[in-house]
């Protein structure tokens, strides 16, 4: 029998989201540093506008699969303003960033192929990995001596996956020279930037190997993946990703939504300068709108983060395996709504909790 550890054990928190940040758990209201909603979009009205007006016009349901009848007309919007944003030839929009994650893997990658992947990539490249049936080997995270010996030593084609924004540790990849090693070597990369839309700007790179994934339900507030390539690439998705073409189209609201989003993401840069201006102001040397506070155990990360709740802030306690053995952590996330007075307590609350 598995001895069940009280440390790892996972539950379905009650948890209210309310705007400007906060969230009611338990009665009480918090100052809200734990998801993803960079932008506080997820309250926006004008996303929430865009929302009720295509539920109206389209229903609450795409109906059907997008190959079949749910490839409603605000899908094509949207993946015309994604290749713009992204400067590629093409986009595609997937029910989830997991499973875009799925799709650009299992429906681009041939099981003769290699992948090389980050050691820190996100659960779902992992698990589209292993569904690919390819050879697979990690690089020690962030290491380009250490890829470019992978790439030296493999004898096959090589497919690059890395993240732009590494969702538990906040730094970023070293895109620019990962992109030159992908070139010398014929190698394809993919990006998944996931928690780069909207607070972290990269070079954008139209590179005809440089594939990159993201998705609308972290600064978008909203929900629904991508994939932004070229025309052959997405159409070879369009054809071969399982995770595309079995599943239901998004809800037509959803997709109106990501459509007001991006257009704010792309246009509104005071706004999308504010996640990391905001975590600067708690640590100077955060990359991205992630700050992560290394505890070590689980037991006193969890205690941590429950003495942070008594002071006032939800922040979450993540463990193994979330991240490796012995680095749990308070994983700290800064959106463009905080208030400066409440980084400022927080930041006490943290040195009090974790001295
Ligand atoms: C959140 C996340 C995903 C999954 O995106 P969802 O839209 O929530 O399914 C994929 N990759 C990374 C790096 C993520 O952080």
């Amino acid at each position: 029998m598995i001895t069940p550890n009280i440390h790892r054990q996972r539950v379905r928190t009650e948890i209210q989201r309310l705007p400007q940040g906060y969230a009611l758990k338990n009665g009480r209201k918090l100052v809200n540093f734990s998801d993803n909603d960079y932008l506080g979009l997820s309250f926006d009205p004008r996303l929430q506008i865009a929302a009720e007006a295509a539920l109206q016009e389209y229903g609450v349901g795409a109906g059907a699969s997008r190959l079949v009848t749910g490839n409603h007309p605000l899908y094509t919007q949207l993946e015309q303003d994604l290749a713009a944003y992204k400067q590629t030839e093409d986009a595609l929009v997937f029910g989830s960033g997991f499973l875009a994650n799925l799709g650009v893997v299992n429906g681009l990658i041939p099981k003769e192929d290699m992948i090389l992947a980050d050691r820190l990539v996100h659960a779902s490249i992992i698990d589209a990995i292993q569904l690919s049936g390819a050879a697979f080997q990690r690089f020690r995270h962030n290491d380009v001596t250490h890829l470019r010996e992978l790439l030296q030593k493999a004898k096959k084609r090589c497919w690059i996956i890395t993240e732009s924004v590494f969702s538990m540790d906040g730094d970023l990849a070293p895109l620019a020279e990962i992109t030159t090693l992908a070139t010398e070597f014929g190698a394809m990369l993919i990006v998944d930037d996931a928690h780069g839309m909207g607070v972290v700007k990269h070079g954008l790179c139209s590179a005809e190997n440089v594939i990159w994934v993201g998705t609308f339900s972290k600064a978008a507030g909203s929900y629904g993946g991508y994939v932004c390539a070229t025309k052959a690439l997405i159409e070879q998705m369009v054809n071969q990703a399982r995770s595309l073409i079995y599943t239901t189209g998004l809800p037509p609201s959803v997709i109106a939504a990501n459509i007001a989003a991006l257009k704010i993401i792309r246009e509104d840069t005071a706004l999308t300068a504010l996640p990391l201006q905001n975590a600067q102001k708690f640590d100077a040397s955060a990359q991205s709108a992630i700050v992560p506070v290394i505890i070590g155990s689980d037991e006193a990360t969890l205690a941590a983060a429950q003495k942070l709740e008594e002071a006032g802030f939800l922040v979450s306690a993540i463990r193994p395996p979330t991240v490796p053995e012995g680095t749990s952590r308070l994983r700290i996330t800064f959106s463009a709504v905080h208030q400066q007075a409440d980084i400022d307590r927080l930041k006490q609350a943290i040195s009090k909790v974790t001295q």
